[in-house]
Parts: structure tokens; sequence; C-alpha cells
């Protein structure tokens, strides 16, 4: 999930009516999403970043994302995060599932905070990314954040993804590894503790 808590669909993927001109029938290569409980944005998946840029020149179609970050997905799709207000991230870097790439905001062809997020598949073509995600392709609807944790918890969450003790799936759940095999649990245990006995 691009958020760990809740967010709220904006504006689904496919035809809609364009927020600025009021034109009806546009098509929405993406679903704008508001994050609720945070501005955070994550890497949805495992990947590299393709783009971490600004476009001013509008001439170039990508002016109207803004500030944006895509990313090469080791699952083979490319994303998009658009209309960020900050990027955290740099062309080429590799990315977990779960890093935050940026914060979320309002640049380029904007209303309003959002992010634009666009999945599209190796032939470059655009994909409903609320099937990715796993929600319902409608506005309004709110992700309870049923995969966020407790704000206490939330430190040790992001500690053991920059070490790479957990991995991201990109639906905001959490694993060891997939699929753990019993000597990639046993790597995980060796890392917790050794952290543990460090810490004790
Ligand atoms: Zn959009």
């Amino acid at each position: 999930m691009p958020y760990f808590g809740k967010f709220r669909v904006a504006s689904p993927y496919g035809s809609r009516k364009d927020p600025i001109t009021g034109q009806k029938n546009t098509w929405h290569g993406g679903m704008d999403l508001v994050g609720l409980d945070s501005k955070e944005v994550h890497a949805p998946v495992n990947g590299t970043v393709l783009r971490s840029r600004m476009v001013t020149d509008r001439t170039n179609r990508t002016w109207e994302w803004g500030n944006y970050v895509s990313v090469a997905g080791d699952d083979g799709y490319t994303y998009y995060l658009c209309h960020l207000s900050e990027r955290r991230v740099n062309q080429g870097e590799r990315v977990r599932a779960g890093q935050i790439i940026g914060i979320e905001g309002s640049t380029g062809r904007s209303t309003g905070s959002h992010l634009h997020f666009e999945v599209r598949n190796s032939s470059g073509t655009a994909v409903d990314p609320s099937a990715i995600l796993g929600i319902p392709n409608e506005a309004g609807y709110v992700h309870d954040g049923g995969n966020s944790v407790s704000p206490w918890a939330q430190e040790a969450v992001n500690w053991a993804l920059a070490e790479e003790i957990l991995l991201g799936d990109g639906r905001g759940n959490l694993m060891p590894q997939k699929p753990c095999t019993r000597e990639e649990m046993a790597v995980f245990l060796h890392r917790l503790y050794k952290h543990l006995r460090k810490e004790g």
C-alpha cells in the first residue's frame, strides 16, 4: 500500500469528469488517493527508482504529475507516485516495499493534496490499480488501514524494514521473507536475536 494508515479514494481509475475543466468522460490513468492518518507515501513494492523528478516544461506531458517518483517494481509493473510535495529517493536507487519515497502534495496539474497512483504493465499500458491494491475502484472508499500498525510500534516496523529484517508484499503485509523457508526464518530470528541482545 502507498499509505500505512487510513486513506480515501478521491477519484477512481478510468472514465471520469475532469476535475479542472469539468469535461465529462475524460480518461484517468490512475487512482487519486488521500492519506488520512499520514501524508507519508511508501514504495508499494520492492524495485528500482526509474525517475525522481519535477518536470516544468509543459510540452512534456509528465509536467502534469508535478513532483513524481516512478518505481520499476520487481513484479514487472511500473508504479507512478505523483503530485508529491517532497521526494525522498533518487533515480537508480533500490527501494523496499514500505520505504518512504516522498510526501503527498499538490504539485503539477492538481486541485488539492492527493497522490496520483498509476500502475503500468510491461508494455507501458496503464492498468486498474485497485485490482493490484485489492480495494474497490470507487470514489469515497476509505481503506481502514487494517494493515497499519499502532503508532507506538511504527518506529520498530520502520527499523525492521530498513534493516531488511522484514519485507513488505505491497499490500501492507509484513513478513520475514516470502515464501519463508526454515533457513530464512533462522536468519530472521538470528538478526532479531542479535539486535535484542545488543539492546539488552
Ligand atoms: Zn489522478
